[in-house]
């Protein structure tokens, strides 16, 4: 599996304690990604500006002259030509080079996660896939979740759900809760925002929420793409009348993943766009309650399931 980081002690996505598994790849491209370096499959060489103190050593090392100094981010790796050999990263003596995502076995994965069984147990914890889009990789996700589930491990998913039914089969019977992202209702918006259609993702949740039952409803909260009113009521009334979800949660936008696209040399299209206030949310959040839904503003800090 391609795993780009691995979060220990994370209280945000799901019930307690828990470690969150980021898998690299991601079939969406949407325009307030916060982790754009899980866009791609392949590990990645990131570039940290801030750190860099010009000396262009990374240039020299680099045998397949993929490094070159490009403005206005600096000293940018193409990944097309990249063949991920590290030397750049040796050569940067001011750590401003790291090379972003890794493969590893299940096996490898399964006991880096079982390491802090007794935090799981003692707060009612446990696993949380997320991404990129961790669908991209269910064979192997399947066999991972599996295990855990028969070492009595709770195991949640985040997906965006722009993937075929049968990637969800082969992991549901091993996940307790499905975080499930819908960022937009109008077919149209959606493609121009995330770069691909809307109707599997919409044809997911529903079928979804029907056959597994723990499903939370997860909306990024975007000024200017999605937080109007209109949009919102779509959203929240889509939900009530075709999928058996009852919670919602709201994530107001922010901008914590500006600095990731500097790093790997791309354009931040959401650079005017400030944070979004949690309080901003609340008039929207009343839509969804009107309608009957459960609403939070933010990620799951409690463990509630719907
Ligand atoms: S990892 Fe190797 S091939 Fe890739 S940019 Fe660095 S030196 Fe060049
Ligand atoms: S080797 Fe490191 S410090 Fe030197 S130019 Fe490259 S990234 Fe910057």
């Amino acid at each position: 599996m391609v795993v780009f980081e691995l979060e220990r002690y994370a209280t945000e996505d799901g019930p307690g304690i828990r470690t969150v598994v980021f898998l690299k790849g991601c079939n969406l491209r949407c325009t307030w990604c916060q982790n754009p370096e899980s866009h791609l499959i392949k590990p990645q060489v990131m570039y940290y500006k801030n750190q860099c103190v010009d000396c262009k050593k990374c240039v020299a090392a680099c045998p397949t002259k993929s490094v070159s100094h490009v403005i206005p981010f600096g000293y940018i790796t193409d990944h097309n030509t990249c063949i991920l050999c590290g030397a750049c990263v040796d050569a940067c003596f001011y750590n401003a080079r790291k090379i972003i995502g890794e493969e590893k076995s299940v096996e490898a994965l399964f006991e880096e996660i079982m390491r802090d069984r007794c935090f799981y147990e003692e707060s009612g914890g446990g696993v949380t896939f997320s991404g990129g889009e961790p669908l991209l990789q269910a064979d192997e996700l399947s066999v991972l979740a599996r295990m855990l589930k028969k070492e009595g491990i709770h195991t949640a998913l985040e997906t965006a759900g722009h993937v075929k039914w049968e990637a969800f089969q082969k992991v549901l019977p091993h996940i307790d809760l499905v975080y499930h992202d819908l960022k937009h209702i109008d077919s149209q918006e959606h493609k121009t925002y995330t770069g691909v259609p809307l109707e599997q993702i919409l044809s997911n949740i529903s079928r979804l929420s029907r056959e597994h039952g723990n499903v939370i409803v997860r909306i990024p909260v975007v000024p200017g793409v999605n937080d109007d009113p209109a949009a919102i009521t779509s959203m929240m009334e889509y939900i009530t009348k075709k999928t058996a979800v009852r919670k919602v949660e709201l994530l107001p936008f922010h901008r914590l993943g500006a600095a990731k696209y500097e790093g790997l040399g791309w354009i931040y299209q959401m650079a005017a766009v400030q944070n979004l206030a949690k309080e901003s949310c609340e008039p929207i959040a009343e839509i969804g309650r009107g309608l009957g839904l459960e609403v939070q503003i933010g990620a799951d800090q409690e463990g509630q399931e719907s």
